[in-house]
């Protein structure tokens, strides 16, 4: 009898590891084919009708560009939430998560499984329905606790970032780069992984310095920056990816920190 329960369940667990080995397979093959087919025309007039960034990429830079998003949007989720989303919408939302990253491309946000579309702002209930005196402020947030891996945008605040209106702002790039930050385990405005250890002191040091200057109203980097040492990172990495040479004129040092944690010259 013994054996009989053991032979079942050796048998069970090898299938469940052939299965495995099996659905990892072919995974891999879909991930080949789709970041191997060819980005299409309509796409390409949609980054370079909306995206600075991928404008001032050279030809090359503008291939490698597309198929880190096409491994982007054939690795993770994106779902709406009570709104629409179309292929513009998911290419913003592979484009906030590639911008940061572009000099790395062998990161491909491992903690994200889904990106939820929301019609609009919400608030800490994740309501989006407008309530008198009700405010809804958050236009985007990395999930935790029970929404782990899950990354919300604000749909209208998302395309936003990208129509040319806001020159500091977009919400998209913001996100993505908390979860740069946090690939070394915590979301502090210091991504270990990106900053040489002996850079850490100096750049915990510029921090202030530029904190300083925007309580002064020196500055006109977004005071939200203040919250903590996190947000100063993704709301100056807003800046710096909306309008490079506006940002490198007006902040020079802080520029060459960016320069350095992104690996990339704008
Ligand atoms: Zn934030």
């Amino acid at each position: 009898m013994e054996l009989i329960i053991f032979v079942i369940l050796a048998s069970l667990i090898v299938f469940i590891l052939i299965w495995k080995k099996y659905k990892e397979v072919k995974k891999e093959e879909a991930l080949k084919i789709f970041v191997n087919q060819d980005f299409s025309e309509e796409w390409r007039s949609i980054l370079t009708q909306k995206v600075l960034f991928y404008r001032e990429l050279d030809e090359e830079e503008k291939k490698l560009f597309e198929k880190q998003v096409l491994r982007f949007l054939a690795t993770k989720k994106i779902e709406a939430v009570s709104t629409s989303i179309n292929d513009e919408v998911r290419l913003l939302v592979a484009c906030s998560a590639v911008i940061p990253t572009f000099a790395f491309p062998n990161f491909n946000y491992p903690s994200v499984r889904t990106v939820l579309i929301y019609p609009g702002s919400f608030d800490e209930d994740f309501n989006t329905v407008k309530h008198k005196n009700h405010q809804q402020f958050i236009t985007g947030m990395v999930g935790n606790k029970g929404l782990k891996g899950t990354v919300i945008l604000s749909k209208p605040d998302l395309l936003a970032g990208f129509n040319g209106s806001r020159t500091k702002h977009n919400v998209g790039i913001h996100e993505f780069v908390h979860l740069l930050d946090g690939a070394d385990g915590e979301i502090d405005g210091v991504p270990e992984r990106l900053l040489e250890h002996s850079y850490v002191g100096s750049w915990l040091f510029e921090i202030k310095e530029e904190m300083e200057e925007i309580m002064q109203r020196k500055s006109d980097i977004n005071p939200y920056s203040l919250t903590n040492n996190a947000e100063f990172l993704a709301v100056v990495s807003e800046y710096f990816f909306s309008s490079p040479h506006q940002f490198k004129k007006k902040h020079p040092d802080l520029y060459e920190y960016m320069v350095d944690i992104f690996d990339q010259e704008l």
